[in-house]
């Protein structure tokens, strides 16, 4: 999801091309007032002009009835549009304000988001519910209250959309949790209770390792069980981080569990006392960084490359072991061993590299293996396919940024 000023169309144009480059398949925007629903067609416009027609997803909360029906070229440009049943209206006004985004959706025929977020959850329901609990003979857990009237939210919402008559393939549910172990519990639940798509989020994951830690361990979860259709990694960014870094995590955490590929990955060690010098670190963040940012090049003339594994290794004692598991594998020396470094190609010991260039000679390697191996005529390039994938493609989940 985009942090710029929607009605800045510049930035947030420049922003949404950011993230579509680091791999969003979808990007979401606030569409938050009269300036940003007037600016969302122009975006979208100037998306196309480049090339770059990006599915934008309008983010809308109190007045997205107001703003789509009063800026058609900003409802028709949305891909979808995400809607909060907690921020739709207070009220009287909840399902009044609810049908009119739901019709408006079905006259551009576009499919919604109906994004329940535990932090702005319809109260009126949870008070119910909880007035309910009370009277039950064998009263649930507050808890378990809670995440039942998240689910509830985003099903009885679901409900009333298809009566308003939106087709059930057009609607996307999405219950937001901050805590993992509440997430889990929601999404299993929403699962098992509907055919709808699902968006997965953890939401205020927090910033750095915190976040990506915490989102990495309710979705794997939930992805190595099959749920999820979509998912969005809600990292805060540290001042001046760079908003692409939740879109690399997604990408990553979908690569590491072999669900979809995006980039070449690099094996590397951790590193030891056999180690003392950074060269191997260095080594592995070059060939990372040189990865993702020749995939920009090679994601169309190189079919394939993104299966492509590299391994790079502190020392010989997993170092060659591990290199011929890769596609293109290096054995730095440890600290004491001749100053030398086996490269591994497809499995075979191909050379021995040597010098202060190490890192450069091995670069190249990489570039004319990906120009070889994977840069043949259409044909040549299907077979290869086929018997290269090192990890399994396709299954749930695209990244998403929204
Ligand atoms: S491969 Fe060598 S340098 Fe790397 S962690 Fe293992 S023993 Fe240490």
């Amino acid at each position: 999801m985009t942090n710029t000023d929607t009605a800045d169309i510049e930035a947030t144009v420049d922003q949404i091309l950011a993230l579509a480059d680091a791999g969003s398949e979808l990007v979401r925007v606030t569409v938050n007032n009269e300036a940003a629903a007037q600016a969302v067609a122009a975006i979208d416009e100037r998306l196309r002009a480049r090339g770059r027609p990006v599915p934008l997803v309008g983010d809308f909360h109190f007045n997205g009835h107001r703003l789509l029906g009063k800026f058609p070229a900003c409802a028709s440009a949305l891909a979808k549009y995400r809607i909060n049943p907690g921020n739709v209206g207070r009220g009287k006004k909840r399902d009044v304000q609810f049908t009119e985004i739901v019709e408006l959706a079905c006259r551009h025929d576009k499919p919604v988001r109906i994004g329940v977020n535990w932090g702005s959850l319809d109260q009126d329901l949870l008070a119910q519910m909880l007035d309910e609990n009370a009277r039950a003979v064998q009263p649930s857990t507050l808890a378990q209250v809670q995440r039942e009237a998240v689910v509830q939210s985003a099903l009885r919402s679901a409900e009333l959309a298809r009566d308003i008559g939106l087709p059930a393939e057009r609607i996307v549910l999405s219950c937001k949790m901050s805590r993992v172990q509440d997430l889990i519990a929601v999404y299993r639940d929403l699962a098992a209770r509907c055919e709808y798509a699902l968006h997965l989020g953890l939401t205020e994951a927090g910033m750095g390792s915190k976040g990506i830690v915490a989102s990495t361990a309710a979705l794997a979860v939930l992805l190595q069980e099959g749920i999820g259709d979509t998912i969005r990694v809600s990292l805060t960014p540290e001042p001046g981080g760079d908003r692409t870094r939740e879109v690399l995590v997604a990408q990553e955490i979908l690569q590491t569990m072999g669900l979809r590929s995006f980039t070449p990955m690099v094996t590397a060690c951790p590193g030891c006392g056999r180690t003392t010098s950074t060269v191997f670190q260095s080594l592995a963040q070059a060939i990372q960084a040189n990865l993702r940012d020749r995939m920009l090049l090679w994601r169309d003339r190189f079919p394939g490359v993104e299966n492509m594994t590299v391994a790079v290794m502190g020392c010989v004692v997993n170092g060659p072991g591990e290199s011929r598991h890769a596609n293109i594998g290096i054995s730095l020396p440890g600290t004491g061993e001749t100053p030398v470094a086996p490269v591994y190609v497809d499995g075979e010991k191909t050379v021995t590299l040597k010098g202060g260039d190490i890192a450069a000679q091995f670069q190249d390697i990489v570039d004319d293996y990906v120009v070889t191996r994977f840069g043949g005529d259409a044909d040549a390039q299907a077979a290869h396919r086929s018997g290269v994938a090192i990890h399994a493609s396709g299954g749930s989940g695209a990244a998403e940024s929204g």
